[in-house]
């Protein structure tokens, strides 16, 4: 189910040491390309390589039937813009990402992509132009090449230094002896943070992704790291679409809409400036966090609202 590198080299040949330890085949994919449960229609729209807007209309979800935990969200993402989701904990900002790379669907209401309700897309299609990046990168104890080639038959070796360029980790590689042959220890634990996590942009931009689905990337990082990460992030603006779930709010300023999410629905949406004149949830999540960095007398505004 998954071959590595141009070679399409086996598993076994890659990762002895994670078979010896008793990792299964099945686990390394379900850790790489977790599979949404969700069927797929008959005769599924083949999604094209760009698209113009993902929407989500007057959807509510629930894990369960007990409870909804997205209540009637609707929004909007443009092609290449930076959109921004955030909110207290708990408040459905992960759960919504979820949906708009399908691994559930609505109870009520859609998700779609210009036009075509997601229920109708080939999954392929989807894995294809949509790439999750999250906040925990799981990295295999092989190479950093290895690492970064993973899951993908057709990338060569120019297409993981582009990658790793725009991801802004080239050339860190580059400058340790072992270049991209260095392994990577403790499942990533030899790397710091901001190291693990360009890695994971790097791997995600090597799918050619157009939409980027960032789940608290800059979350267990520090503040000079988070601001570093946030300015790769605007550069990746434009050539793709980003949605970046994050509950600080340092990283939202530039955003071109940020979505305030407060009990699974939005409470309110715009710009940073736009939010701040409205004097509602997001100024006071801005206030508290403005309150916590006057007092650290200049250090960046990284503290969680909630
Ligand atoms: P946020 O990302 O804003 O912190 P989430 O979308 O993760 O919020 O969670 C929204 C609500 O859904 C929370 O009450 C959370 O406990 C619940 N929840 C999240 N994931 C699951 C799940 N897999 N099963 C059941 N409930 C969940
Ligand atoms: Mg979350």
């Amino acid at each position: 189910f998954l071959s590595v590198g141009q070679s399409g080299s086996n598993l076994s040949f890659l990762f002895p040491s994670l078979i010896e330890s008793g990792v299964s085949f099945r686990r390394i994919g379900d850790i790489l390309e977790a599979r949404p449960d969700v069927p797929e229609a008959a005769k599924p729209v083949e999604l094209p390589a760009s698209f113009g807007s993902i929407r989500m209309d007057r959807v509510t979800f629930g894990y369960s039937a007990e409870a909804d935990q997205l209540r009637d969200v609707s929004l909007k993402v443009a092609a290449g813009s930076y959109v921004a989701f955030v909110g207290p904990s708990g408040s459905g900002k992960s759960t919504a990402l979820q949906l708009l790379s399908r691994f559930y669907d609505p109870r009520q209401g859609a998700v779609s992509i210009d036009g075509h309700d997601l229920r109708t897309v080939s999954e392929a299609s989807l894995r294809k132009l949509a790439a999750p990046v999250a906040q925990d990168t799981f990295l295999f104890n092989t190479t950093i090449r290895d690492n970064l080639l993973l899951g993908g038959a057709d990338r060569t070796e120019a297409d993981m230094v582009e990658a790793a360029k725009r991801a802004n980790i080239h050339d860190v590689i580059a400058g340790w002896p072992e270049g991209y042959d260095t392994p990577v220890r403790h499942e990533g634990g030899s790397l710091s943070g901001g190291e693990r996590q360009r890695l994971a942009i790097a791997r995600a931009l090597l799918r050619k992704p157009k939409l980027l689905l960032l789940d608290e990337v800059t979350s267990a990082l520090d503040p000079a790291t988070e601001a570093d990460i946030n300015a790769l992030l605007l550069r990746l603006r434009g050539a793709h679409t980003i949605i970046a779930v994050t509950h600080r709010l340092a990283s939202v300023v530039n955003a071109d809409t940020i979505y305030v999410f407060r009990d699974g629905a939005i409470a309110e949406s715009g710009t940073h400036d736009e939010l701040l004149q409205r004097n509602g949830l997001y100024r006071s999540l801005w206030e508290k966090q403005r309150g916590f960095h006057l007092s650290q007398d200049g250090l960046h505004a990284t503290v969680d609202v909630d």
